[in-house]
């Protein structure tokens, strides 16, 4: 099996990636327990940052690194929180002081104006020089309401309504959000990349 590195600390991202990604012949080590110091995230789009987090654990490791970077666009804020989603509110943000960001900002906008959409990008890099990696997306449309309801999920998904489903993605089982979510449609598309297919 070749060894492969991800970009991330998150535990929950570490384990469901290693289970899908052994599947395909990689043995997967988070890039803190390999030593990899962390890079800041200057880029200002997804693809950016996730480029420049895979690059710097394979410049480090010399393994095949996976890095992965999303967030939430909200329209009536020209695309913002975007890749600022998780510092929102400032350094020490946590989820409850962003939503309460967002809420503040939107309390004026209609209704019909708070679309919004989550955005996952996911790179592979066979090496720091690769000047191909594989590079996939998802997109996960939906409305911010004001009030939060339900109680699964992180971040900003107690806010995050979805029409088609009529409920916020707290509202949706794990494996609903998986199968609806940026993060799981840009996973199945990179295991069909690296299936060749
Ligand atoms: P990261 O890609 O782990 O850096 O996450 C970026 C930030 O975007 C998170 O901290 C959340 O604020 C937000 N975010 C990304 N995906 C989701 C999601 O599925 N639900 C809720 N918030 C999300």
């Amino acid at each position: 099996m070749e060894k492969l590195v991800l970009a991330s600390g998150n535990q929950g991202k570490l384990r469901e990636l290693s289970t899908l990604l052994e599947t395909l012949g990689y043995l997967v080590d988070s890039q803190a327990s390999l030593g990899v110091p962390e890079v800041p995230e200057t880029g200002t789009t997804f693809v950016e940052n996730a480029i420049i987090k895979a690059r710097n654990a394979a410049h480090h490791t010399g393994l095949v690194a996976l890095a992965d970077d999303s967030g939430i666009e909200v329209d009536a804020l020209d695309g913002a929180p975007g890749v600022y989603s998780a510092r929102f509110s400032g350094i020490n943000a946590t989820a409850e002081s962003n939503n309460a960001l967002l809420v503040e900002k939107l309390r004026n906008v209609p209704t019909s104006e708070l679309t919004a959409r989550y955005r996952a990008v996911i790179v592979f890099m066979r090496h720091a020089r690769d000047p191909s990696p594989i590079i996939c997306e998802g997109c996960w449309e939906g409305l911010i309401q004001l009030e939060p309801k339900g109680d699964g999920g992180f971040g900003y998904d107690p806010y995050f309504f979805l029409p088609q489903n009529g409920c916020t993605s707290a509202e949706l089982s794990a494996a609903k959000k998986n199968q609806l979510s940026h993060r799981g449609k840009a996973l199945r598309q990179l295991v069909k990349r690296l299936r060749g297919e």
